[in-house]
């Protein structure tokens, strides 16, 4: 399947549909910059929207899937993971709206940077293994999730490790 860095929706049909959605789905490659995750890969982004032209505005609303490797935050394990992002945006004509608002002219949408600004904006700002994940012992490095250790201390974030491991 091809995929492309740009997303771009051609709206000939919907011009002539007026009010109706449309589907539009794809999978697309997008910059590893939008993540705000340290060493993330965004490996893909699939879209699925519905598309509707509103005479003249265009309103999509649909979800955003990102699908994302990393590092958990807390306890270092490789994660691949996709998340979920719902995504709702009205696209208007040519100028006919301020200078903050999405616009499109023609018969082509190009929906990047509103999918990228959703992302931007939408991802959680952690990037955990699974939302309770126990971290390593900041004391012994134990990975938490896997055993417990005698430590007396609580779980704190894994970059404390790293700062007291002598290299
Ligand atoms: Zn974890
Ligand atoms: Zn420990």
């Amino acid at each position: 399947m091809a995929v492309h860095s740009k997303i771009v929706i051609d709206l000939t049909e919907n011009l002539a549909n007026i009010g109706e959605p449309l589907m539009f789905q794809g999978e697309f490659a997008l910059s590893s910059d939008l993540l705000p995750y340290p060493q993330a890969t965004l490996t893909k982004v699939e879209v699925d929207f519905d598309v509707t032209f509103e005479n003249p505005n265009v309103f999509i609303e649909g979800e955003i899937t990102c699908f994302i490797e990393g590092i958990c935050d807390r306890c270092l394990a490789k994660v691949s993971k996709q998340i979920y992002l719902p995504f709702e945006q009205t696209f208007y004509k040519d100028s006919a709206a301020d200078e903050d608002a999405y616009i499109y002219s023609g018969s082509k949408l190009d929906v990047t940077k509103a999918v990228c600004d959703e992302i931007v904006l939408s991802l959680p700002l952690s990037f955990l293994c699974k939302e309770d994940c126990k971290g390593l012992c900041h004391k012994c490095g134990t990975d938490l999730n896997k055993q417990t250790c005698s430590c007396d201390t609580t779980p704190d974030n894994a970059f404390s490790v790293l700062k007291n491991l002598k290299f």
